[in-house]
């Protein structure tokens, strides 16, 4: 029987591996309170590599978790933004494969699969009209050439590595995503759908796809752009989708995957209604959030947590320049608004966790910070036993804290109805 990741499902990254039994708390709740979400662990070869971790010890983790709550529903663990070179990395351990192509945009495919490919979706000229979606699209020759052009080595790829992961899996023991998020310009939804057709023509078994939205996903923050024009494009996105999926024989539960999802409060309201509007699902990734959970958690405990914290944002503020690197398209830090070392060193437990707690109403939360110390794991990691001995002394504030994170701060306003008064017990 074939694996299914079902409607909505969420991407619980976890840094350091600690906080797998809190997090699926958070879903529990949900379930509880009618909401079947199923929890999808994701890491990234860029994250194992910086915590030098592996991904068996996330497929532990997750297992533990989910036989220690009972939870008898589907999980994954993601291999995270994997290509040929990494993937062979993850595949013992894992069964949700996110393929990231982001590299090949804009590398020419073959002249002769360039034509092919214009050739099959002549059918789609002059107008391309989809439920759901005012008007239609008018389609040209040279504009579907223009998107092979910039797209089928992409969707090519993506086919590459399937077809590598086949030879060790059953298609219907893993999930496949498509990522193409880590690019400069945002895909239309005319593009995404003739990239679908391109991806429908690979064979891949895909279910989840993470294009570039407009508007600036940096990793922990609010949204910067315009709602509303987000809220167009997103809704377009899903006719694009529901339509894709009979037009070109898709799997029938295809959905969009929001990545960098986590925190992006002001367009969770946004997400929540099209998605039911249009009854598709959603896949969110998070990560940087739960380690930030952590960290607040370590500054609330007082004493050694919070000289912990303290020691983090220090060295973080140090190694700026080289813990952004990475995330050089995901991060955007206001230099002149962060507090300096010697001042934080002076701040009591509360102030340092509400500096960087993403609560929007609070006048101490700093983005800047908040930026800073999830790119900041990098230090953490560094301190190895040290950081890891504090996780487990300060167990209980901090699995507290991811809870309540993850259930009142993006689950229910993601998918719970909007009025949904519910809190985390
Ligand atoms: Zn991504």
């Amino acid at each position: 029987m074939k694996k299914e990741i079902g409607k909505y499902s969420f991407g619980v990254g976890d840094r350091f591996g600690h906080q797998a039994r809190a997090q699926l708390r958070a879903l529990v709740i949900a379930r509880d309170e009618g909401i079947n979400i199923t929890p999808v662990w994701n890491k990234s070869y860029r994250e194992h590599t910086i915590i030098h971790s592996r991904p068996e010890e996330t497929r532990r983790e997750a297992d533990r978790a989910v036989q220690e709550l009972g939870w008898q529903d589907a999980y994954f663990v993601d291999a995270d933004h994997v290509g040929l070179k990494t993937v062979d990395y993850f595949l013992d351990s894992c069964d949700f494969f996110t393929l990231d192509v982001a590299d090949y945009i804009g590398k020419r495919a073959s002249q002769s699969d360039i034509s092919n490919f214009v050739e099959s979706n002549k059918k789609f000229i002059p107008k391309l009209s989809i439920p759901g979606i005012k008007g239609f699209f008018d389609i040209t020759l040279l504009q579907i050439k223009k998107i092979a052009g910039k797209y089928l080595l992409a969707v090519q790829e993506a086919g590459r590595i399937y077809r590598h992961i086949a030879k060790r899996k059953q298609a219907s023991d893993i999930i496949i995503e498509v990522s193409m998020d880590e690019t400069s310009e945002p895909q239309t939804p005319v593009e995404i759908f003739f990239i679908l057709s391109a991806l429908s023509k690979e064979n891949i078994p895909l279910q989840t796809i993470a294009p570039k939205f407009t508007g600036e996903f940096h990793k922990g923050v609010d949204y910067i752009g315009n709602v509303a024009k987000f809220q167009k494009e997103f809704e377009s996105n899903l006719a694009v989708i529901r339509f894709a999926i009979e037009e070109l024989g898709l799997q029938h539960d295809l959905k969009l995957s929001i990545h960098s999802g986590s925190d992006k409060f002001n367009i969770y309201p946004v997400i929540n209604k099209s998605i039911k509007k249009f009854d598709v699902g959603l896949h969110l990734k998070t990560a940087g959030t739960t380690w930030l959970e952590e960290v607040i958690g370590l500054a609330e405990s007082g004493k050694d947590g919070l000289q912990v914290a303290k020691e983090i944002y220090a060295q973080s503020f140090e190694r700026m320049e080289e813990l952004c690197k990475p995330y050089l398209t995901v991060v955007q830090i206001v230099s002149e608004k962060l507090p300096s070392p010697e001042s934080v060193k002076k701040w009591d437990g509360l102030t340092f966790a509400s500096t960087l707690r993403h609560d929007i109403d609070s006048p101490q939360y700093n983005p800047s910070f908040r930026q800073l110390m999830h790119i900041g794991y990098k230090i953490a990691s560094e301190m190895g036993e040290h950081y890891l001995v504090a996780l487990s002394d300060n167990e209980k504030v901090i699995a507290k804290n991811v809870t309540e994170n993850l259930f009142t701060r993006h689950i229910k306003p993601l998918f719970f109805e909007l009025n949904y008064l519910g809190e985390c017990k």
